[in-house]
């Protein structure tokens, strides 16, 4: 391989991704941008049927085959049934993006069990059962790329987030851990640490949180799901098959 080579269209060409969350927001993104550069896609959601649909239609105006799967990732089948399905329909697993997650924010003395366990099983624990299941799949393909959607706010902390920061920074853990793992396999597994991005997930902050975040950046602005997405498929494509166990961040220098 060149050492010139960069991740251009078609770099994934024949490779299957299987992305969680990809109905809205940077799920989505990614899941059209590893289309763009040439693989299929099998994305799950949890109930927006809608923004499955019409990211099913976004990744198919790229060429590429698209399934959507309902699958609540705290469901303990979810991960093995999404596995086998991406199995029967496309044959091989290349890619797995644990890229879904929730946030359910309270300072830690008002915070309930329930914001606290769920947080920990969509964030950190459904990312497990994926990867638990997509590891022998990958094998059989003869190796692959894993890539755990953490925060920034899984390094650095956050307030009013210590359920959220506390499965991210765990995310990132897990990460390593894998990556060491997996590697004899030809099988990397990489973090993106985002900033605060422009999704449903932020829109409900109150303006001056928003303004806030915008300031502790160094480049003035937030970053978009695309900026995310960009930063998956690079650690998906061969050119990085030299990085494993990294957390990159993409957040404009909000954690500098
Ligand atoms: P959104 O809320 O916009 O979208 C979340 C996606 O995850 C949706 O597709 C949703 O499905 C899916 N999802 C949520 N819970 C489950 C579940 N239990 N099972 C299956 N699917 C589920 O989130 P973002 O795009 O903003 O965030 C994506 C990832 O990036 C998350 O892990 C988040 O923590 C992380 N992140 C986001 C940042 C931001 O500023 N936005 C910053 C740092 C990290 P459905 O539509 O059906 O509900």
């Amino acid at each position: 391989m060149s050492l010139s080579r960069r991740a251009d269209a078609g770099d994934l060409a024949g490779r299957v991704a299987l992305v969680t969350g990809g109905s809205r927001g940077i799920g989505r993104a990614i899941a059209i941008d590893l289309a763009r550069s040439g693989a299929e896609i099998v994305f799950t959601f949890r109930s927006d049927s809608d923004g499955a649909a019409a990211t099913v239609r976004a990744v198919e105006a790229t060429g590429r085959c698209a399934i959507a799967l309902r699958a609540d990732g705290t469901d303990r089948g979810a991960a093995g049934r999404a596995v086998m399905d991406t199995i029967a329909r496309f044959g091989r697993l290349d890619i797995l993006v644990n890229n879904a997650g929730i946030n359910r924010d309270a300072v830690v003395w008002k915070m309930a069990d329930d914001a606290w366990d769920e947080v920990i099983d969509a964030d950190l624990g459904a990312a497990f059962r994926f990867t638990r299941a997509a590891v022998p799949a990958m094998r059989e393909s003869g190796g692959g790329s894993i890539v755990n959607i953490a925060s920034i706010n899984g390094l650095r902390g956050k307030f009013g987030q210590s359920n959220y920061a506390a499965a991210k920074g765990g995310l990132i853990a897990f990460t390593k851990s894998v990556a060491r793992e997996v590697a004899a396999f030809g099988i990397t597994a990489n973090a993106v640490a985002p900033g605060l991005i422009e999704t449903d997930m932020v829109a409900a902050m109150p303006e001056q949180a928003r303004a806030a975040s915008v300031a502790e950046t160094v480049v003035g602005h937030l970053g978009r799901p695309e900026d995310v997405a960009a930063a998956v498929v690079f650690l998906a494509s061969p050119s990085a098959r030299h990085i494993t166990g990294v957390v990159l961040q993409v957040d404009g220098g909000q954690r500098l």
